[in-house]
């Protein structure tokens, strides 16, 4: 019997992401990144990597991109400085993986990695997940390393409006619609640049990774979705491999990632299905916004959100390779 290939998904972040916030030569970069961090993902899926790898190598790629919300490009909190928050999960043994607030290392998505493979723990925070990298060889950066003049102008309007998020120009455009199913759900002027990837390797197994500076603002030690287990990431080979972005208070209370999951093991849900019903019915239905890209043993692929836009690239082995940024591409 044949196998069902391999699949490939990754996103840059959800939220009010319109062509007009964009110069040509601005959605050229950023389709441009999307789809080289693809390339580099589906390569290694067709010389028959492990997903963990490939989902590391994919968002170490978008973390070395700074139009996104991680890596080089996070953006800032209260007090001026980058706090980054990552997490990772292999589908086959439900090993994970996570580094919350770090403040000095370039590629939070390796250390994540580093903390799967040792194995003691899986969440680590702060100064210790830092002592921990040095102890496994990995370098510091300067906290100064991840500053980016538009970065901090969207920290200075932000401080103006005493909110926090990923600021946009506002607009009258205040509610938005699925292009899959047309329910709505509310999109404030928040862009969330957050990276993940998941992939089914050509063994059946899959993993997932997500990555991201945050919201832009964030106060005191604040810590998203993105590396909890069950909310901004989850993989398991029963069922699905998840990665999110949104306003992370919402996925964290939602459980998202495990919900989508949980959907399929327990109610018999197809992917797609559970991944909607999470979506536009749990998580718009609590007023949360953002989305999410999964896939499933059989290569299935979906990458649903209830905001205007999010960025997102996708493969299926034998199919051609997309890229998208709108509800209509
Ligand atoms: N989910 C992330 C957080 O709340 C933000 C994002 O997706 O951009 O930290």
């Amino acid at each position: 019997m044949s196998t069902p290939g391999f699949a490939l998904a990754l996103h840059g972040g959800a939220g009010t992401i319109k062509k007009s916030h964009f110069s040509p030569a601005q959605e050229k970069r950023t389709r441009a990144a999307l789809r080289s961090a693809l390339e580099l993902g589906v390569g290694l899926l067709t010389q028959g990597a492990d997903a963990l790898d490939v989902v590391e190598a994919v968002v170490r790629a978008l973390e070395d991109a700074p139009m996104f919300n991680a890596g080089v490009g996070s953006v800032y909190t209260d007090t001026g400085r980058h706090e980054l928050d990552v997490g990772i999960m292999r589908g086959s043994d439900l090993a994970a993986g996570a580094v919350c607030g770090v403040q000095h290392i370039a590629h939070p998505i390796s250390l994540a990695k580093a903390v799967l493979l040792d194995g003691r723990h899986v969440l680590l925070g702060g100064e210790g997940a830092e002592r921990f990298a040095q102890m496994q060889g990995f370098n510091l950066v300067s906290n100064d390393y991840f500053d980016h003049a538009e970065r901090h102008k969207q920290w200075l309007l932000a401080k103006e409006r005493a909110e926090f998020g990923h600021l946009e120009t506002p607009d009258a455009d205040a509610s938005t619609s699925s292009a899959a199913t047309g329910r709505t759900a509310a999109a404030p002027d928040k862009k969330f640049g957050t990276v993940g990837a998941v992939a089914c390797d050509l063994h059946g197994h899959l993993a997932a990774a997500t990555s991201t500076g945050g919201m832009t603002n964030k106060r005191w030690g604040r810590i998203g979705d993105t590396p909890i287990v069950g909310a901004g990431v989850y993989a398991d080979d029963r069922s699905c491999a998840v990665s999110a972005t949104g306003h992370g208070e919402y996925f964290i209370r939602a459980c998202v990632a495990h919900d989508v999951a949980a959907r399929m093991r327990y109610a018999g849900r197809s992917l797609a299905a559970a991944a909607d019903e999470v979506v536009f019915q749990e998580l718009a239905g609590m007023g949360g916004v953002g989305g999410l890209i999964a896939v499933d043993k059989q290569a299935n692929i979906v990458l649903p959100f209830n905001s205007l836009g999010m960025y997102r690239a996708w493969q299926k082995q034998g199919e051609p390779p997309q890229v998208a940024i709108y509800q209509k591409q």
